[in-house]
């Protein structure tokens, strides 16, 4: 599942490209993938590139906006004349021709085209008004992101967390709660503070929620500086200069049975918390 630095880093690489552009036509080749109406983006320039967490969001003319879910298996791909762009989950489609039979959604546009694609289709493409757009509920209900979140932001969350009954590294990882923090960066995070990820939330003094946000932050940050993690699975990427590197500037994520990187005889655990491997150094994340 893509993190928020890989969304970061398309949105980035999108919004250098593609504002400006013209949306000629959407075709929805699996409505199951689409809400809204697809005539509604035509013709349209496309204004900004925006994100919410690990939504991408194209803001278009006349205040209407084309919101991204990735999900799982979600991908965006933008081919244009001597330039390709890749988001979401890394597969052969990154490199490979398009349409594949993973295309779900084709945005052509006056200058080259936008690819949709989803293995599994738990991903979305939905055209709306901005507002309609904004209103939508699961968007509402994030959390504020550690990335730019206000000193008065950190205090009201703390108050939250510190009254869940579940261990910190699945309240953190709870997009109602704080957004943006997926497995890796809840990781490596916690291993920055020196928090073991199954300690209960109300174990934690104030001090240590106010360095684990700002680890969150290091780390989310270092996340976008490297163009995200590429999976070790897709190292492929590499070769075509797509995916990112922060792989190897891993803390604990998929680290299991190496040594720790800050303290003596620590070896890297693995876990399950959540459902979700977890990783923690025994010895120096207490
Ligand atoms: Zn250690």
């Amino acid at each position: 599942m893509p993190e928020l630095p890989e969304i970061e880093t398309v949105k980035l690489q999108l919004g250098k490209a593609l504002t400006g552009a013209t949306i000629k036509s959407v075709q929805v080749i699996s409505p199951k993938s689409f809400m809204g109406k697809a005539a509604s983006a035509k013709n349209k320039k496309i204004v900004a590139v925006r994100r919410m967490a690990k939504v991408l969001l194209m803001d278009i003319e006349g205040e209407v906006t084309l919101a991204f879910h990735f999900k799982m298996t979600g991908q965006l791909i933008y081919v244009g004349k001597n330039i390709r762009i890749v988001g979401g989950h890394p597969t052969a489609d990154f490199t490979g021709k398009l349409p594949s039979p993973h295309t779900r959604v084709i945005i052509n546009l006056n200058k080259g085209t936008l690819f949709f694609n989803d293995q599994r289709r738990f991903g979305w493409v939905k055209v709306g008004t901005k507002e309609e757009i904004s209103r939508m509920k699961f968007l509402q209900n994030l959390g504020p992101e550690p990335i730019s979140m206000t000193v008065n932001q950190v205090n009201k969350v703390i108050k939250l967390i510190k009254l869940k009954k579940s261990p910190i590294k699945v309240v953190i990882m709870d997009q109602e709660i704080i957004s943006g923090v997926g497995n890796i960066y809840a990781n490596d995070a916690l291993w920055e503070a020196g928090i073991r990820p199954d300690t209960g939330c109300a174990m934690l003094s104030i001090p240590q929620f106010k360095l684990l946000f700002e680890k969150l932050k290091l780390v989310l940050k270092e996340g976008i500086k490297y163009g995200g993690a590429t999976a070790a699975d897709a190292k492929y990427l590499d070769l075509h200069g797509a995916g990112g590197h922060y792989q190897d500037h891993f803390r604990t994520y998929d680290r299991k049975g190496e040594k720790c990187l800050r303290c003596d005889g620590g070896i890297i655990k693995k876990i399950t918390l959540g459902g979700r491997g977890t990783y923690y150094c025994p010895v120096c994340q207490k």
